[in-house]
């Protein structure tokens, strides 16, 4: 597939050139950030637990470093190819950006289906992919972090192979790393808490309460079960949570910390007993709720399905979890969107702080880590309302332009080499 072929990289480009023209943006920058500053495939063979050998393609790819290191998680999915990688880093490039921490865009993953392997086979494919990526990443270059199918662990043996490599530890390669290894607090929990902070804001802004409001969270994972049990704790209603083997629902709130019980086992929630009934993952993004969080993977809300979705707030928990037709169509209806390079922001938020902490050897408190997060949102989330009311556009496209200003402004100061 060649870069720009993927429906992800599609949106990702088509949300660029039309936020570009919005704020006349200088179409010499317009250019560079049109393709990614690198791009390396890699295969990685790996020998099976019966003795074979099998062959998987990685990637890295590396959007814009202007502002700083290349940053962005790593991903193993059967989707994963050159091209959603590409549009994956050029999210990360506008996401740093818009919530002004001094990182580039970058991306990371290799196409296979993580359930598939054994926990041996998954330590060699991450050693042998750290080993092909190594000359391209580093704590000053490029730092990855876990993303779809990638964990603690992952980022574990990543950084120790690494480490192995260079012959001394390197903890500031990677973030996301489990806290007896210079992790950070807070971090595993990031991204979600991060998107139950913008529904909050997004809350006051529409002048409603999180208290009693209705929630449908679709992917129960790293992302969906954390910001369900931050809301749920502020006195939501979770009615609804699905995963790949279907959706559980029940109109009078779910038991959000059983869910998370369950799902911590690897269980499916279509095998939990409870007072619940099954729905399809359709049935619950059609749900008549206040505020619908997927929080999966990209693409679930799409033309055909955007005119069954009801709720007033959407929160992006994903990246581009919304195409840009559905995010369209339901702005008109008057939906609140929150936009997945500010609602998801908190994960690589945290990340910079576990990078600075590492960096400095020197450790905060999680009270620290919550408040300076919540404090990066929502400044954020007034930039991004702020050009909404200014270009007079959809919050995503705002989001972008945010994203952009800061930017261009960086880009022109570092000029263009050779001159
Ligand atoms: N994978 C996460 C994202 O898409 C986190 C990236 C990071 O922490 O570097 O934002």
């Amino acid at each position: 597939m060649s870069l720009f072929e993927s429906p992800l990289f599609k949106d990702a480009f088509e949300q660029l050139e039309i936020a570009a023209a919005t704020m006349d943006l200088d179409p010499n920058i317009l250019d560079r950030l049109k393709y990614p500053k690198r791009a390396l495939q890699v295969a990685v063979p790996i020998r099976l637990d019966d003795g074979t050998v099998k062959t998987f393609m990685g990637y890295r790819v590396q959007h814009n470093m202007t502002i700083g290191p290349g940053k962005g998680g790593i991903r193993y999915h059967p989707k994963v190819d050159l091209s959603e990688t590409a549009a994956l880093a050029m999210l990360m490039t506008f996401k740093c950006a818009l919530v002004g921490l001094p990182l580039g865009g970058a991306k990371g993953g290799i196409q296979v289906d993580p359930n598939e392997l054994s926990r041996q086979e998954l330590q060699a494919l991450t050693r042998r992919y750290a080993t092909e990526i190594n000359m391209i990443i580093g704590p000053n270059i490029d730092i990855p972090a876990p993303d779809i199918g990638t964990d603690g662990q992952t980022m574990a043996w990543f950084m120790d192979t690494y480490s192995q490599i260079k012959g001394y530890t390197v903890p500031g390669v990677v973030t996301g790393k489990p806290i007896g290894i210079g992790g950070s607090l807070g971090r595993a929990e990031a991204t979600g808490k991060g998107v139950a902070y913008c529904v909050n804001f997004a809350c006051k802004k529409l002048g409603r309460t999180v208290k009693g409001s209705t929630v449908a969270i679709h992917g129960f994972g790293k992302v969906g079960a954390p910001a369900a049990e931050d809301l749920g704790e502020q006195g939501a209603l979770i009615v609804a949570i699905s995963d790949v083997s279907g959706a559980i629902y029940n109109k009078d709130g779910l038991d959000v910390e059983a869910c998370v019980e369950w799902v911590k086992n690897r269980n499916y929630l279509k095998d939990m007993k409870g007072d619940h009934k099954m729905i399809s993952n359709d049935e619950l993004l059609a749900l008549d709720i206040d505020i619908l969080i997927p929080a999966a993977i990209d693409g679930v809300v799409t033309k055909d399905n955007c005119h069954t979705v009801k709720a007033k707030i959407i929160a992006e928990g994903a990246n581009g979890p919304l195409t840009i037709d559905a995010i369209e169509h339901l702005t008109k209806q008057g939906a609140f969107i929150i936009p997945d390079i500010l609602c998801n922001a908190g994960g690589v938020i945290v990340s910079y702080f576990e990078w600075v902490q590492g960096l400095q050897n020197f450790f905060w408190d999680l009270d620290r880590i919550n408040k300076t997060l919540h404090d990066i949102l929502e400044e954020s989330f007034e930039v991004v309302c702020e050009a909404a009311d200014h270009y007079k556009v959809d919050m995503k496209k705002a989001a972008m332009i945010g994203a952009l200003k800061r930017l261009e402004k960086a880009m022109r100061l570092r000029g263009l080499f050779p001159a």
